[in-house]
C-alpha cells in the first residue's frame, strides 16, 4: 500500500476549514428574517486571521463556506438565494481570496398546524427537492455549479449521495465518523446513519453503502470531519512526579469535572510556576491513570495562574460507564496532595456518541489541541478536516474557543507544513487509486 501521502513525510499537511453559513437560530423564526450575524462576524474574523494563517504557513490560505439555500430559507426569507444577495459583496471578497463556496442543506419543513419546523429526513422526495432546489439557487446566484457539499446534522443516505453525483458534486464533507445518532434536540422524521465503524480517511463511497469505500463507487470524494476515539484524548503524562522536582512545593488546583466525557481540572506549583508534572487519577481508591497537567486553558492564564499551561484531562474510560457511581479523586503524582473539589462522583452510562471527539472549531481549545495532536501523530492521517456552524461567532465563549483553536494551529510546531485549502483542491491532489481505495 502506498504511504506517500502519509503526514510523516515532509509533504504539506492539508487543513480544511468548513463553515456552515446559515441563520443563527436552529429554530428559525418564520417572521423575523433575521440577518445571519454569525456569518458576518465569521467572515470578518477570517479577514483578520487569513494574513496570519498565510504568515504561519508561508502560503496562501483558503477556507470554505457552505450556504443554506433550501426551502426553509425560501419560506422565511422569500428567496433561496437570500444570503447570496444580502452578502454579495462579502462573498465576492471571499471568492477573490480563493475561498470555495458550497451548499449546506437541511430538510426543514414547516408544520403550519403545530407552528413548528421538522427536519423531514424520512421523505426522500422532500430531501431530493431540498437538495435540487438549493443547487438551482446556487447556480442562479453565483453563475457556477456547486461542487462542494455538506448535508445538515451529518445526515446522508445512498439516494442522496447518488443525487449529489448527478448534480456534479465532487466533494462531500458531511460525514462525522463515530456518530450513531443525532444530538439535535429538535423535531425530525426518519433515522440517522450509523457511522460508528467509519474512519476519517477520505474515500470514494460505494453505491451500495455510501459509508464503505469502493473503487467503482460514486464519482466524488467523501472527506469525513476529523475525529479520534475519545479515550485517546487525554493529556499525555510528562513522566515527572512533582515531589521529586520541588520539595517545598505550594500547590493550587481543582478537580473541575468528572463526567461521562472527561475527568478534568488543573494544578500548578505557585513556588515554581514553570514546573511540569503529572497528576494521578484514582477511581474508587484505585489508581486509574496518570496524566500531565500541562494543557493550556485561557481561563487559567486570565486568572494569573502562571502561563495557564496547567490543565489536565483524562477521557473517561468506557469501563466506568456502567451506570454505577464511582468516586473520583485526583492528587499530584507522587504526593498525598489532593486537589480542591475532591472527590467527585461519576455516574455514567454508555453512549456511543460520547466515544468519539470530532474536530469542531468552537470546542474548547484544550480538547481541540489534543485531537489535532493525536491526528498528526497518526501515520494514516492525510488531511485535517474541521467544521463550525457560523453562529459560533455570536457567542463570546465559542468565539474565544474558535480563536484559540486557530491560534493552536498557527503556533503548532508543524505549522510551516500546514496548507489551508478547499475540499476540491484537496480532491484534485488526491486523484490516486491508492487513496480512494484505502479502507
Ligand atoms: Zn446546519
Amino acid at each position: 500500500m502506498s504511504t506517500d501521502r502519509s503526514l510523516s513525510m515532509n509533504a504539506t499537511i492539508p487543513v480544511l476549514v468548513c463553515f456552515d453559513v446559515e441563520p443563527d437560530e436552529r429554530e428559525v423564526d418564520i417572521d423575523a428574517r433575521a440577518d445571519w450575524v454569525g456569518f458576518e462576524r465569521a467572515a470578518a474574523l477570517i479577514d483578520v486571521l487569513r494574513p496570519r494563517m498565510e504568515a504561519a504557513t508561508g502560503r496562501s490560505a483558503r477556507v470554505s463556506w457552505f450556504l443554506r439555500m433550501d426551502p426553509q430559507i425560501t419560506q422565511v426569507y422569500g428567496n433561496a438565494g437570500w444570503a447570496a444577495d444580502r452578502y454579495s459583496a462579502l462573498f465576492d471578497a471571499l471568492v477573490a481570496d480563493g475561498d470555495e463556496l458550497g451548499l449546506h442543506v437541511h430538510p426543514w419543513q414547516w408544520d403550519g398546524e403545530r407552528s413548528m419546523w421538522t427536519q423531514n429526513f424520512a421523505d426522500q422526495s422532500w430531501v431530493s427537492y431540498c437538495v435540487e432546489s438549493a443547487f438551482a439557487a446556487f447556480e442562479r446566484a453565483f453563475g457556477s455549479r456547486c461542487r462542494a457539499f455538506r448535508f445538515g446534522d451529518r445526515w446522508m443516505n445512498d439516494e442522496t449521495m447518488a443525487l449529489l453525483e448527478r448534480l456534479g458534486v465532487t466533494t462531500d464533507t458531511t460525514i462525522e465518523p463515530g456518530h450513531t445518532g443525532t444530538e439535535t434536540p429538535d423535531a425530525y422524521t426518519g433515522t440517522f446513519p450509523d457511522y460508528s465503524e467509519m474512519s476519517c480517511l477520505p474515500y470514494r463511497p460505494s453505491r451500495h453503502d455510501f459509508r464503505s469505500p469502493s473503487e467503482d463507487g460514486f464519482d466524488l470524494l467523501a472527506i469525513p470531519i476529523g475525529c479520534v476515539p475519545a479515550d485517546w484524548v487525554s493529556s499525555p503524562s510528562v513522566g515527572a512526579s512533582a515531589a521529586l522536582l520541588n520539595g517545598a512545593a505550594d500547590y493550587e488546583g481543582t478537580l473541575d469535572a468528572a463526567s461521562m466525557v472527561e475527568i478534568a481540572g488543573w494544578v500548578w506549583d505557585r513556588s515554581q510556576p514553570d514546573a511540569v508534572f503529572d497528576v494521578e487519577v484514582l477511581c474508587d481508591g484505585e489508581s486509574l491513570a496518570t496524566v500531565g497537567a500541562t494543557g493550556f486553558r485561557d481561563d487559567l492564564a486570565d486568572a494569573g495562574k502562571g502561563s495557564g499551561k496547567h490543565a489536565f484531562r483524562l477521557a473517561t474510560p468506557n469501563r466506568l460507564k456502567d451506570g454505577q457511581p464511582h468516586v473520583i479523586r485526583v492528587r499530584v503524582a507522587g504526593t498525598d496532595v489532593y486537589l480542591d473539589g475532591n472527590p467527585l462522583v461519576l455516574q455514567a452510562t454508555a453512549d456511543p456518541d460520547s466515544d468519539i471527539i470530532t474536530l469542531y472549531l468552537d470546542q474548547h481549545p484544550f480538547t481541540f489541541g489534543l485531537v489535532v495532536d493525536r491526528l498528526l501523530a497518526d501515520p494514516t492521517t492525510v488531511v485535517l478536516t474541521m467544521k463550525v456552524r457560523c453562529d459560533f461567532a455570536t457567542s463570546t465563549q465559542r468565539h474565544a474557543n474558535f480563536r484559540g483553536n486557530i491560534e493552536h494551529l498557527l503556533a503548532h510546531p508543524l505549522a510551516r507544513r500546514f496548507e489551508f485549502i478547499s475540499p476540491n483542491e484537496f480532491a484534485q491532489r488526491s486523484q490516486t487509486p491508492a487513496l480512494a481505495s484505502r479502507p
